[in-house]
């Protein structure tokens, strides 16, 4: 595939901050809903495609704008650890959907509604489904936020300013014959900014898990793409026994793949061990992220990570 070409893994993390606003919302089925943000900062958001993560920072209930400490330079990770949860901006990592410039300054964010009761009331501006099952799990303060989001509602975004930077992990490298790619609906955005960003003809064997049949999506690609929709409403098995169920039964094309696996983390690493220890895949050629964790929430897996680093530092 012509993504052989050798790219230059970009560990730099050239983000900075955007003052951005709700300009409108639609809903895309009965668990996702696009968030459309705007500002004049956005000019200077410069996103590199395929799975581009950003950090969004939400104001809790009652205030204006999220607190977060912009003038901190690279420090700000440290200084916004430092102020207290209950008024410092509830920061939470999502995917940009779509960037554009014309008519005006836009990003498009898709949000997982999980734990939100009544679908048809977080529904806003032009509804287009009408979807009567709730999309399950708990609640957390992103999907709450979202459900509620009203034009002019301000979000602080954490995003890139130029295109190659470390906020992008979709990266086959020289050699790759063809590409496996495996997502639930958390990973549906980057899933479908990857297959935009692949090369014509690039041949890509694709799951998506989604709760309902109506989350599927058109998803636009040149790319010689094999989609399987794995709808979890539809099966009795549990969501990681149902993706692994279908990836483990597929005939895989022949030559050397490069796999990206993102979504429940239990999943994820429950198919990265598969195409591993089953399918031979080399290690290095498989880019696995844990997206979300059941019954844990992003406050948590941060902490997590923090402490996991200064372990490995103390060792
Ligand atoms: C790189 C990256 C990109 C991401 N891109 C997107 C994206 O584009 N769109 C998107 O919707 N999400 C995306 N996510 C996932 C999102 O960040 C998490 O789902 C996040 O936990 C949502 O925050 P919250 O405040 O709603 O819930 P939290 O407060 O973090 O969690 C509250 C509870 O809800 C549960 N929970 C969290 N997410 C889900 C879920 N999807 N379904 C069921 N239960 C859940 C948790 O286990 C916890 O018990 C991305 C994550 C990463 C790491």
């Amino acid at each position: 595939m012509s993504t052989a070409a050798p790219e230059a893994p970009a560990r730099t993390l050239p983000f900075e901050f955007f003052d951005t606003r709700v300009v409108r919302t639609r809903r895309l089925g009965p668990t996702m809903l696009r968030i459309t943000f705007g500002g004049g900062s956005l000019r200077h958001l410069t996103t590199g495609g395929r799975d581009q993560r950003v950090k969004l920072f939400l104001p809790h209930p009652g205030q204006d704008a999220p607190l977060v400490p912009t003038d901190a330079g690279d420090e700000w990770f440290t200084a916004w650890r430092a102020m207290d949860p209950a008024v410092r901006g509830i920061m939470r990592t999502y995917t940009v959907r779509e960037q554009r410039r014309v008519p005006q300054e836009e990003l498009d964010v898709d949000f997982v509604l999980h734990g939100i009761g009544d679908p048809s009331e977080a529904a806003h501006a032009d509804s287009a489904d009408s979807a009567d099952s709730a999309p399950a799990g708990p609640a957390g303060p992103a999907s709450t936020w979202a459900a509620n989001a009203r034009p002019g509602d301000r979000v602080t975004l954490l995003g890139p300013t130029v295109a190659d930077n470390g906020g992008v992990d979709f990266r086959p490298p020289p050699g790759t014959d063809w590409v496996l790619i495996s997502g639930d609906e958390t990973a549906l955005p980057a899933v479908a900014g990857i297959l935009e960003w692949l090369p014509p003809g690039t041949q890509a064997k694709v799951w998506l898990e989604v709760p309902h049949a109506e989350d599927i999506q058109e998803l636009p690609t040149v790319a010689d793409a094999d989609i399987t929709w794995l709808v979890r409403e539809n099966s009795a098995a549990h969501r990681t026994e149902l993706h692994l169920a279908s990836i483990a039964a597929a005939r895989l094309p022949a030559g050397t793949p490069y796999a990206w696996i993102a979504g429940e983390a239990g999943t994820v690493k429950t198919l990265r061990r598969h195409l591993v220890r089953e399918r031979g895949f080399d290690r290095m050629r498989v880019k696995f992220t844990g997206y979300w964790r059941l019954d844990a929430t992003e406050e948590q897996l941060v902490e997590e990570a923090v402490s996991g680093a200064a372990d490995t530092a103390d060792a």
